[in-house]
């Protein structure tokens, strides 16, 4: 099957889910990490690279536009608090003389320290810089350490773990590699370990078919509640 897709100087990772519930038509899904393509059981390999061949307009501007959002989105942030593991805290900006931005997080309270004669028009820019670094660092420990925890548990064996910054998409298994959003750390530890569980079942079960959910169902009790909570706030986690 297709690995790559290349266009121009890009290349754009492929998945190709086979699905045996659907009969005839190919669903294509874009993230700024690859391009999933649904497919039918039976469709043939010179027919889906066809398709591909048709469409490599569409899929190559997609893949630009989703460059380009992730470039804009960091301004305009004007921010008070913050959520972390599942709770709200206070932000705090504060100035400070020395050269190196610094963050602090303690009593409930995370500080941000930023060079006095920042201008201003690159203070929220700094301030979300930071801020996401820290989220990024947090998940890194939290994520890594309960993916191990788990595994053990469960006996899966898995080979890396990324954390890393996706306009939409949130967690992922590809070979035998985990992959995770950062802003996951926004959310409480269960949901956080809903997911986790939930790539660590793909490591077993590549779909989203009985056998997988089965087997997410014994590993996590709350599986319905989480999953369906998950569904509803995740666009708001996105984007606070
Ligand atoms: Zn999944």
């Amino acid at each position: 099957m297709l690995e790559n897709i290349r266009i121009q100087n890009e290349t754009i990772p492929l998945i190709i889910k086979k699905s045996p519930n659907r009969k005839r038509t190919l669903s294509f899904h874009m993230t700024e990490i690859w391009l999933t393509i649904q497919i039918p059981l039976k469709t043939k390999e010179d027919y889906l690279e066809k398709i591909i061949t048709k469409r490599l307009d569409w899929i190559y501007k997609h893949w630009q536009n989703l460059k380009n959002i992730k470039v804009n989105k960091i301004q305009d942030i004007n921010i008070d608090r913050i959520y972390y593991r599942g709770e709200i805290y206070k932000l705090e900006i504060l100035e400070t003389d020395k050269k190196r931005c610094k963050i602090n997080f303690e009593n409930n309270i995370l500080q941000i320290f930023i060079k006095k004669d920042t201008a201003p028009e690159l203070k929220n820019k700094t301030i979300k810089k930071k801020l996401n670094e820290w989220y990024k660092k947090e998940a890194q420990d939290l994520i890594t350490q309960e993916t191990k925890t788990l595994a053990k548990i469960h006996n899966f064996s898995f080979s890396e773990i990324y954390i890393k910054n996706y306009k939409s998409k949130f967690w992922q298994c590809r070979a035998k590699d985990l992959y995770f959003n950062y802003k996951l750390i926004k959310l409480p530890i269960e949901l956080i370990r809903h997911v986790i569980l939930h790539e660590l079942c793909h490591l077993k079960h590549k779909n989203h078919a009985k056998n997988f959910r089965n087997l997410l169902r014994e590993l996590d009790e709350n599986f319905v509640e989480n999953k369906k909570y998950l569904k509803e706030k995740w666009s708001f986690i996105l984007n606070i």
